[in-house]
């Protein structure tokens, strides 16, 4: 099977070889020692102000956004969201769930951009944060972070970013942005298998999930920023995982580091957007990432061209959720992904399109 979802994506066989043995025990100084270097590395690919943190938590993204909700917003603070599809209406429910009232800001349409005026209203109201969805992968919409992150500064209001899948796909440089919090997770462009999310804090988040008051354990922060000071962890993590990224995080260096791996994602997106400009599709997202590319078919069907596509042709796309289910499907570009595996999913595409399928 080509797999062309966004998440979990296909690996480097060289880096699935690390994981292709019994767990080694994890308290020990030579794991230490990888965790400390994949701490260093990730920090370095968010381009992480000095005195910035990162720490690993076995859980998928979502327990890192609900780690960040739980840890790093102050009690009853209010928070704004960028919700525009079904990772923004995540960060909404998070925020309400653990007491947060929040304001959402909806796109005009589904991949829309948001834009300033939109945020205005918001201006001096006493919200504390921002939190985004730097890519919302449903929609496959780049927010334009630059105006989101002025907009925070101008309000003394932190920016969460839910970079998980537009991490190495997209520009990010949390310092420039003056981001508090950056996550991101393994199964997305990491390109390894699932169970470990990320999160990048600046001295800022650092201070805040300090003065909190504790109200949770498995996903505390305190507890994963002050084991991690030894390159540990409060508890068993998803150790394959951890030895899988810092295999990948070695590769990425050596390639010439997170530019050289956003120049190889942006130009298999660009390969099947030209590949796809004469089929009966309408692109949904304004300002697309390079992570993925969402379609509308012209004539309906989404569902059952990803089945035809899976049965047919032995190739995963990805379907949309919810009541886009028959009419969106994406076209993920991160992972393993070959120029050679493009083309067979254009082929499929256009043979489809000669059956009368699209
Ligand atoms: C994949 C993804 C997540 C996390 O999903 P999990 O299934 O919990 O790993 C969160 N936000 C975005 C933008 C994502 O693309």
């Amino acid at each position: 099977m080509l797999n062309f979802t966004v998440g979990p994506v296909m690996s480097d066989p060289e880096i699935l070889e690390v994981s292709a043995q019994s767990a080694p025990y994890f308290r020990t100084p030579e794991f230490s020692q990888i965790m400390k270097e994949n701490e260093e590395r990730m920090l370095s690919l968010v381009h992480a102000p000095a005195g910035s943190r990162c720490v690993f938590l076995t859980s998928s993204g979502t327990g890192a956004m609900e780690s960040v909700v739980m840890n790093v917003l102050k009690p009853g603070e209010r928070t704004v969201v960028i919700n525009g599809g079904s990772f923004g209406d995540r960060f909404a429910k998070l925020c309400r769930l653990h007491g947060h009232e929040t304001a959402e800001v909806f796109p005009e349409r589904f991949g829309a951009q948001i834009r300033e005026e939109q945020l205005r209203p918001l201006a001096g109201q006493g919200y504390g944060a921002l939190l985004v969805n730097m890519c919302e992968t449903s929609s496959g919409i780049l927010y334009d972070m630059p105006m989101l992150a002025r907009f925070c500064r101008d309000n003394g209001m932190i920016l969460i970013v839910d970079a998980i899948s537009a991490f190495l796909a997209d520009p990010l440089d949390m310092e420039e942005l003056g981001a508090a919090v950056v996550l991101t997770g393994s199964q997305k462009a990491l390109g390894v298998h699932p169970g470990v999310s990320v999160v990048a804090l600046a001295p800022e988040a650092l201070a805040r999930a300090e003065a909190n008051p504790e109200v949770c354990l498995y996903l505390s922060l305190k507890e994963a920023l002050k084991n991690g000071e030894r390159g540990q962890t409060p508890f068993t993590p998803a150790v394959a995982t951890l030895l899988q990224i810092h295999k990948r995080l070695e590769k990425i260096e050596a390639a010439g580091g997170a530019g050289a791996e956003r120049a190889a994602i942006a130009e298999r997106a660009a390969q099947i957007r030209e590949g796809i400009a004469d089929l009966p599709f309408t692109e949904v997202a304004e300002d697309p990432s390079h992570c993925v590319t969402a379609v509308r078919p012209d004539h309906g069907g989404a569902k059952e061209i990803v089945r035809i596509l899976k049965d047919e042709y032995q190739i995963w796309v990805c379907p949309n959720g919810g009541d886009l289910a028959d009419q969106v499907f994406r076209i993920g570009h991160i992972g393993h992904i070959t120029k050679e595996d493009n083309e067979a999913l254009l082929s499929a595409l256009h043979d489809m399109d000669r059956r009368g399928l699209l």
